[in-house]
């Protein structure tokens, strides 16, 4: 009979098969993102299609819920963060996932997210969201199929809410949020009524495509991410990062022109993300572990990189003399305060995109409540467009001219709906608990910014988040970073003081 051992090594094996056929349809998604001329579309979908339905065959064969079963006592016997129980473990908690929802049910989910964004473009098209609704009334019926077959104890959005963030209730966001609405509202509001004191004119001048790609390099660069051997920049629509290796990992930025902040900050927000990617040890490579746990994790290291570094003081102090040698006639005559507070205006904005600091969490609030409420039953999928309007006016205090200025804005409702949303907000959270814990054990890390020492913030990440892969949940990753749970109160201060002290309220 095989040992524990031995059937481990077995297992890893199994599942390394699955992560290769995924990472090569991967790769096949990052060309047909930044290469693939757009004629390539359909016999590129049929190519993903085929490798998604081998992986999804081979990672659900028997065999591996076999192993899992066998292995019970082999990990039991092991430490609960040995590299060994952590692979058994999350390779369990994904199979389970994926043997749960019968095989008709997946394919309907992916027809209903094809035929649901060609409704969504339509939609857009006439800027009306009623021809959305039945789109998106069939996808909300499907993801309440998929939270009764997923199974809950407190409410239907828990099991789509634990797709991407594991072990996250939605009690706990609500709670999340009400902490957030509570100071965000109000600042926003004394910010609004200030908003012209920062000038953000600098920014929106013609800044040729050449010169911010040099910049946009030179920003990844900066933030750590390896360009040189381990990593690429490229252009896409939608900036992304896609890593297969800590060794090859790639992001992409876009750019505009007539702002130079589109593709700094894009390029800046996915080297963060490209960082988690180089940063996770090789040991984990074609394993389960091979990557963050939850898509918020993730996001703190990119808005780490992005907001936190990139649009601080201490950043501007040292990187403005080399922006200015690129942009010479752009900058001349502009002080290096005044860009560091244009970076940082805040307005209220239709477009969650595009949204600042202050403002991004009340638009995935709104979001957020609209989902719980529908769920709950007290709000009707065909009055959507008139709720989030009425929020919108609630909180942001405009009232959209249009409903692709509104509802119609993301892509996400067009494949499902609960919870996709809660991500980014836990993303910018966890983002300031990690970096309040970091400045605390090194003494000097932010002052060390204007001198052009950014490795010292990488490597507090690299040691405290990235080494662990997805051995653990977010929350445990996130205690054992920081000494204690999810909490809002880092953020809350870093807000409050730094856009108090910019725009005096
Ligand atoms: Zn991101």
């Amino acid at each position: 009979m095989a040992s524990g051992s031995e059937k481990f090594e077995r297992l890893a094996a199994l599942v390394a098969e699955v992560v290769n056929l995924r990472q090569a349809s991967g790769i096949l998604y990052w060309d047909q993102q930044t290469m693939m001329p757009k004629a390539g579309a359909e016999a590129r979908g049929n190519q993903m299609a085929t490798l998604d339905k081998l992986a999804h065959e081979k990672f659900t064969r028997p065999e591996i819920g076999q192993l899992l079963e066998d292995l019970r006592s082999h990990e039991a016997s092991l430490p609960h963060d040995s590299d060994e129980a952590s692979a058994i473990r999350v390779t369990r908690r994904e199979y389970e996932k994926a043997t749960k929802l019968p095989p008709d049910l997946v394919e309907r989910l992916s027809r209903a997210a094809n035929d649901g964004f060609g409704v969504w473009l339509q939609a857009r098209e006439a800027r009306d969201y009623q021809v959305f609704r039945p789109a998106l009334e069939r996808t909300y019926g499907l993801m309440r199929e998929v939270a009764d077959v997923l199974g809950y104890q407190d409410h239907p959005m828990d099991p789509l809410l634990d797709q991407s963030e594991p072990g996250m209730k939605v009690a706990e966001v609500e709670t999340l949020f009400a902490e957030l609405r509570e100071t965000l509202v109000p600042l926003c509001q004394a910010i609004f009524a200030k908003v012209d004191a920062v000038d953000d004119r600098p920014l929106r001048q013609r800044f040729p495509h050449d010169q911010q790609m040099a910049a946009s390099r030179e920003a990844a660069r900066i933030a750590g991410f390896d360009l040189e051997t381990r990593g690429r920049l490229d252009l896409s629509v939608h900036p992304f990062t896609i890593g297969f290796s800590p060794n090859d990992v790639r992001i992409t930025t876009k750019v505009d022109e007539d702002f130079l902040t589109t593709s700094f900050f894009a390029s800046l927000h996915e080297a963060g993300h490209g960082n988690y990617g180089q940063g996770v040890p090789a040991k984990f490579q074609q394993s389960l572990l091979d990557d963050g746990p939850s898509a918020g994790l993730h996001e703190s290291q990119s808005l780490l990189w992005e907001n936190v570094v990139g649009r601080s003081r201490a950043f501007w102090e040292f990187y403005y003399p080399s922006l200015k040698r690129v942009f010479p006639a752009q900058f001349d005559g502009v002080s290096m305060e005044s860009v560091y507070r244009a970076v940082n205006k805040v307005q209220p904005s239709f477009i969650r995109v595009d949204a600042d600091e202050v403002t991004y969490n009340l638009h995935v609030m709104l979001r957020f409540e609209l989902e719980k409420a529908v769920f709950d039953g007290k709000l009707a999928l065909k009055d959507l467009d008139e709720a989030w309007n009425a929020k919108f006016k609630d909180y942001l205090g405009l009232t959209p001219p249009d409903d692709l200025a509104g509802v119609l804005q993301d892509i996400h409702w067009t494949g499902g709906f609960g919870a996709a949303f809660a991500g980014y907000t836990i993303g910018h959270v966890s983002c300031l608990q990690l970096y309040e814990k970091a400045c605390r054990d090194i003494p000097g890390l932010e002052a060390g910014f204007a001198r052009g020492e950014f490795a010292p913030l990488l490597g507090w990440m690299n040691r405290n988040i990235h080494a662990h892969g997805s051995k653990f949940t977010p929350q445990e990753l996130l205690e054992r970073a920081t000494g204690r749970p999810l909490t809002a109160k880092p953020y809350l201060a870093y807000i409050r003081r730094k856009f108090g002290e910019i725009y005096g309220v």
